[in-house]
């Protein structure tokens, strides 16, 4: 088939935090991935950057390593990783410091395509934008990636934001959040505004509700001390949860184009009605067998943060009056599971009796395992014995449709070249983060002052007790969390 890909320009890529966790997971082999499938001009190069004291040919073994460790498949071809590996280059730099500058500015090349990912802690962003700007290393075009988490508070925020423009416009600023690179996030987005069929029926009218579920099975482990300041709300809530519910009830932007997707965005979330005590259960796991609960992995044995937290929201115009929006997120859940449901009401007239009330249509988007939609749509069971009905799924599983195709390329992957080619629609506005840290702060601040005590919960269950209530006080019911 003919390749879509479309090739991009020279770029110098300069990967701050280049031996840290991030870069070695996600984000060289997301690169790898990219020139796998020849993506990658040949001129293209990649910088490490850290403290560490290692040469070219120390990161190479190093990244080499790490490829092997995280996508062993990918590199099968060991040509192709070598080649690879050539693109590569390490410069000893501290953020703070003034060591290593000189030579990364020498290394840069000022007339192809700037790109710096600050993969390092947020409290070093402000530096290492402050450097790159006084050592003129950033040409006028550069690009600045920033990662999560943008701030704790709408204070932190701003001030971030203020810092960063200083040195750079808000035109050369990526704010990631990888789970706007998922391909059924993009997914979601065609199949709204490139169908006809849903866009009419996508409103309070004919929408029961939507639920947003992240869980994941793992606990907080080594992040114990840093997630213990955070919980659930700032980590996941504020950022990912969020931003899949703008891109559920946005309105149609006039293009597919970064400012224009944005401003919908945007609208959604000062939209976004206070969300009152009842409508927020929070948990934390509870010690299992020979598993430590969160309060022993947190280290904090008074610890009040969450590591579940579910909610009902309110989007407050005209298109979801009255269709509340349920976001759960947790941590040592029943499976590790990423999904919409979009709940359609049921039929206004039951002619096949009550029972036949009782199918709503369900949109399901699942962004991960197994990235794909299913549609749920109700026919008559087959064979004799009357109108009996049952459910059934239309099923796109991108894996299956795309098969022979295209691989789905990782979120990381395409976010790393939407940056090169300098499209900012999947990453946050500086206005869109404060907004979402605006409407987040009061729910918080509630909480703290009232010191209220997260609900316990079993690890390996769907959260708390009370998340199920909030539902089903509503004669709603979430749906399991399934891999
Ligand atoms: P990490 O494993 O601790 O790596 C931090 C990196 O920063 C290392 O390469 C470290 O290398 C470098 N570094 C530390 N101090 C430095 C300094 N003064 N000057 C230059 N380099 C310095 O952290 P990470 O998990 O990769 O996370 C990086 C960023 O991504 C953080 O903002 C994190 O919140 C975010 N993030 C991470 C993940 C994830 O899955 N890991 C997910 C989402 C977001 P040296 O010690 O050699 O200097």
């Amino acid at each position: 088939m003919v390749s879509r890909v479309i090739p991009v320009a020279p770029f110098d890529l300069v990967i701050f935090g280049g031996t840290g966790d991030l870069a070695r997971r996600k984000i060289l082999p997301g690169l790898f991935a990219r020139f796998s499938s020849g993506q990658m001009p040949e001129e293209a190069r990649i910088i490490g950057a850290a403290r560490s004291d290692l040469d070219d040919a120390g990161y190479r073994k190093m990244i080499g390593g790490a490829l092997k460790e995280f996508t062993p498949e990918a590199c099968k071809d060991a040509e192709l990783v070598t080649a690879f590996l050539n693109r590569l280059h390490y410069v000893k730099v501290d953020a703070t410091g003034t060591e290593g500058w000189d030579k990364l500015k020498s290394l840069v090349r000022p007339d192809a395509i700037n790109a710096f990912y600050f993969s390092v802690a947020p409290s070093l962003f402000g530096a290492l934008a402050e450097r790159l700007h006084l050592n003129e290393i950033a040409n006028a075009h550069a690009r600045i990636v920033v990662e999560k988490p943008f701030g704790r508070d709408l204070e932190s925020a701003r001030a971030l934001n203020a810092t960063l423009a200083e040195h750079f416009a808000e035109h050369q600023i990526y704010r990631i959040d990888h789970y706007l690179g998922k391909e059924t996030v993009q997914n979601l987005m065609a199949v709204r505004f490139a169908n006809v069929l849903f866009e009419p029926l996508w409103n309070a009218q004919y929408i029961d509700h939507v639920q947003i579920t992240v869980a994941e099975t793992v606990g907080v482990g080594g992040r114990g001390a840093y997630y213990d300041k955070s919980g659930a709300m700032r980590d996941m809530v504020q950022n990912h949860l969020m931003q899949l519910l703008c891109l559920i009830a946005m309105e149609p932007p006039s293009q597919f184009e970064s400012d224009s997707v944005r401003d919908e965005k945007l609208k959604v979330i000062r939209a976004l009605q206070p969300v009152s005590d009842e409508e927020i259960v929070r948990g934390q796991y509870q010690p299992s067998g020979n598993q430590a609960g969160y309060v022993e992995e947190s280290g904090n044995p008074d610890s009040l943060t969450e590591s579940f937290i579910a909610l009902k929201v309110h989007v407050s115009n005209w298109r979801w009056a009255d269709t509340p929006f349920y976001l759960r997120t947790g941590k040592m859940l029943k499976a590790r599971a990423s999904e919409i449901a979009v709940v359609f009401k049921e039929t206004p007239h039951a002619i096949f009796g009550q029972k036949s009330a009782d199918h709503p249509n369900i949109l399901r988007i699942r962004l991960q395992p197994n990235e794909g939609m299913t549609l749920g749509v109700t026919i008559k069971e087959p064979g004799p014995g009357g109108m009996r009905l049952m459910d059934v799924p239309l099923d796109m599983a991108f894996a299956d449709t795309l098969k022979g195709e295209e691989d789905v390329p990782d979120a990381y992957e395409r976010l790393i070249m939407d940056v090169i080619r300098g499209d900012q629609t999947l990453f946050m506005r500086g206005d869109e983060v404060e907004a979402a840290w605006k409407w987040t702060d009061p729910i918080i601040e509630g909480w703290t002052k009232r010191a209220d005590r997260p609900k316990p919960y079993d690890i390996g269950s769907t959260g708390p007790e009370d998340a199920a209530v909030l539902m089903y006080r509503e004669g709603r019911r979430w749906r399991d969390i399934q891999p």
